[in-house]
């Protein structure tokens, strides 16, 4: 075996299934020093480098080391001083440059990330208007420093590298950098084994912006803190601008000093919410639109129901479904959306069915066709069977009362209410209907695969 073919199979299946800034940060700068059959080695740049790859990633990395060899091998280190000096340590921020990929290896950003393309809605509108308002300052705006917090995969990374993809289409030479607090950690430490703190300091402190991701990772680091500190208390001072990620509210950080915190107070701080069903509708058309996916809008309307609190899950939802129907050739069908939904919630979390599902098992159980039982006409089987079709949505569906109406040919939401009203009322009094609602429910929670 070819060790650099093995270490290259390996880092592929790794980019899957890590986060692109942890595979940037972690894996990019390893290399390969030597393979026996055992064992395969690659150099470290640091101490402290290895035992963080080796305590956060080491299954990652003997899964995808034994799939690419195809034997179990271990994993070794080799600390290597010897190894090419990371730009971020050495000197001032070097000038611009956009890789291939995406990445701009100066500034850490991502160009995917940008404002144009993050939808907004009643969970994150405050946070992208500061984000953006920022975005135009060449220093430091009146919200200094920024700080956005809220939970994994609400877009919190993708406002923080728009702020620097915006400032810089507006001013290009802008010196920004872009920095999980890992990197900032690493950067940090390392700088100290190699007696370059100096340059350290320089490089953080030489910018106009400075963007520092998720910083709850310097709980407890206290002198990463420390460093954080004066690097953030030396740009406020020159009226540069301090934005912060941060995955919970700041007062529930433990671990990090009250002066750190307390520097946080004196600027803006906005959380980001879970978005609502329309905005997550939106996101999904919106991603669709960018891979050309043609989609069904009601396999859209139903990865939004299910998938609630993390617009990466929506997106890997997306981007499984199109694996799997290019790979398979598969039409983009309810059911195939149904077995991603079930692969990345768990079976019981995607239970839920769809209106338009709805629709067609109520059309059917009444022996109506499904544009009349959608439609206007007024008869009394057609207008009870329409009521029980528009309560089980209600019951059964996360989608709201505008949106269910718009199912049936864009009745009112009021219209929605006094059919659920209606149908509870009858079902109260009448044994009959009830369990016909339970046999239908029933029928609709187990779908047919
Ligand atoms: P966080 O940093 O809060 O964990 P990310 O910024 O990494 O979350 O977002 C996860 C994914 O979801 C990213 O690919 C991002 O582009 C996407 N995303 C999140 N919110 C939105 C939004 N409002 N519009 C479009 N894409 C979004
Ligand atoms: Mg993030």
């Amino acid at each position: 075996m070819e060790p650099t073919t093995v270490w290259q199979d390996c880092l592929s299946l790794i980019r899957g299934r890590v986060a692109a800034q942890t595979f940037q940060t972690w894996f990019e700068p390893l290399q390969v020093a030597d393979l026996t059959d055992t064992k395969l080695v690659v150099q470290v740049p640091s101490q402290f480098y290895y035992e963080w790859l080796d305590a956060h990633y080491r299954p990652i990395i003997l899964d995808s080391l034994k799939q690419a060899s195809g034997v179990d091998l271990e994993i070794g280190y080799k600390v290597s001083n010897a190894m090419v000096e990371t730009e971020e340590s050495t000197g001032p921020v070097p000038t611009v440059k956009v890789e291939n990929n995406g990445f701009s290896k100066a500034t850490r950003l991502n160009h995917r990330y940008t404002f144009e393309n993050f939808v907004e809605g009643a969970g994150n509108q405050f946070a992208k208007a500061a984000a953006l308002s920022i975005s135009v300052h060449n220093g430091a705006s009146q919200f200094n420093p920024l700080v956005l917090y809220g939970g994994v995969g609400l877009g919190k990374t993708h406002l923080l590298q728009a702020i620097g993809n915006q400032m810089l289409a507006l001013t290009p030479d802008a010196r920004i950098i872009y920095a999980t607090s890992e990197k900032f950690t690493l950067d940090f430490i390392t700088s100290i084994q190699r007696n370059r703190t100096d340059a350290f300091s320089r490089y953080y402190r030489s910018v106009d912006m400075l963007l520092v991701d998720d910083i709850q990772f310097f709980q407890k680091k206290e002198q990463t803190q420390e460093q954080f500190f004066h690097t953030f208390n030396d740009l406020f001072q020159r009226g540069k601008q301090i934005v912060m990620t941060l995955d919970r509210p700041p007062a529930e950080l433990s671990g990090l000093t009250d002066r750190l915190i307390s520097r946080f107070q004196s600027g803006l701080i906005v959380d980001i919410q879970p978005p609502d069903l329309e905005t997550r509708i939106a996101i999904l058309l919106r991603k669709a639109e960018q891979e050309a996916l043609d989609i069904p809008f009601e396999i859209t309307e139903y990865i939004a129901q299910c998938i609630k609190s993390n617009v990466r899950d929506l997106e890997g939802a997306l981007i499984k479904l199109l694996a799997y129907s290019s790979l398979k050739k598969e039409e983009i069908t309810i059911n195939l959306a149904r077995m991603v939904v079930q692969q990345i919630l768990g079976r019981n979390a995607a239970a839920a069915v769809t209106v338009d599902e709805i629709i067609r098992t109520v059309a059917a159980d009444f022996d109506l066709r499904e544009v009349h039982l959608v439609g206007k006409g007024r008869k009394q089987e057609l207008a009870h069977a329409r009521q029980v079709a528009m309560y089980l949505a209600r019951e059964l569906t996360g989608v709201s009362l505008v949106a269910i109406g718009l199912h049936f040919a864009g009745r009112d939401h009021t219209t929605v209410i006094h059919a659920c009203k209606t149908v509870a009322a009858k079902a109260e009094k009448d044994p009959a209907l009830r369990a016909h609602l339970e046999m239908l429910t029933k029928e609709l929670a187990n779908p047919v695969f």
